[in-house]
């Protein structure tokens, strides 16, 4: 059944993870007319600079940016996020609701911990979301059970080795001002502070120009999926 009310539904453990590490895909595949929702699944309570207020706004203007048609907030706690059942079972009700054929998680292994913990709490309640003897309920009706057809994790603060990487050369200077939108949560330094947005944006650009250097084209943003990535025909992957 290719009843998809989204076509991505990208999750992160903090506002502003999403677009740091993924959002020249996002701006492509908006580009593309895909509809795109984005889920926070912490408000980023524990960051160092701005409120959570400021951040929900920053979020809501970088969504706008992005294309995306909602940008949900769950509200877990910042730094305790958990993979058990009850927090599974809130992200299986959105998934099971909005149908995303591809969903898009933080990374397993980084260095915040909530991205690894978000990462194994995406991807486990993806599958479970398939199982019709995981009973959910969303808006008072019971729901049907759902899987995505595919889970990526976007490659953040530490370089790891991507599976798939996305040509965002096109778009790059349209990533770097959506990751703007969020000027509360970094230092305005002139100095060689690591989380001065000087030193972050430098940070990702040379990220993405390591991707992209293995491929060929100038700013590429990594990702890795941890089941096979599968094609009918060698030349689909081209
Ligand atoms: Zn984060």
């Amino acid at each position: 059944m290719n009843n998809h009310v989204v076509d991505i539904m990208a999750f992160g453990a903090h506002p502003d993870d999403v677009e740091c590490a993924s959002a020249g895909t996002l701006l492509i595949a908006k580009d593309n007319g895909a509809k795109i929702i984005l889920v926070d699944i912490t408000r980023g309570g524990l960051g160092s600079f701005g409120t959570v207020n400021q951040r929900t706004e920053e979020a809501k203007k970088a969504a706008m940016m992005l294309g995306a048609k909602k940008r949900i907030q769950l509200n877990f706690i910042d730094g305790q996020i958990v993979n058990n059942r009850d927090s599974q079972i809130k992200i299986i009700e959105l998934i099971r609701f909005y149908r995303p054929k591809i969903i898009l998680a933080n990374a397993f292994i980084d260095r915040h911990p909530d991205h690894n913990n978000a990462a194994n709490l995406i991807k486990d309640a993806s599958f479970f979301s398939g199982l019709k003897n995981i009973e959910t309920h969303y808006k008072g009706v019971k729901q049907l059970p759902y899987r995505p057809s595919a889970v990526y994790h976007y490659i953040q603060d530490l370089m790891i080795k991507p599976d798939v990487v996305i040509d965002i050369s096109n778009v790059f200077p349209e990533k770097m001002k959506v990751i703007l939108a969020y000027k509360s949560q970094f230092q305005d330094s002139e100095d060689s502070s690591p989380v001065g947005i000087k030193n972050l944006l430098k940070q990702i650009e040379n990220s993405n120009q390591i991707f992209g250097r293995n491929v060929n084209v100038a700013f590429a943003e990594g990702f890795t999926k941890s089941t096979y990535i599968a094609a009918k025909d060698i030349q689909e992957l081209f």
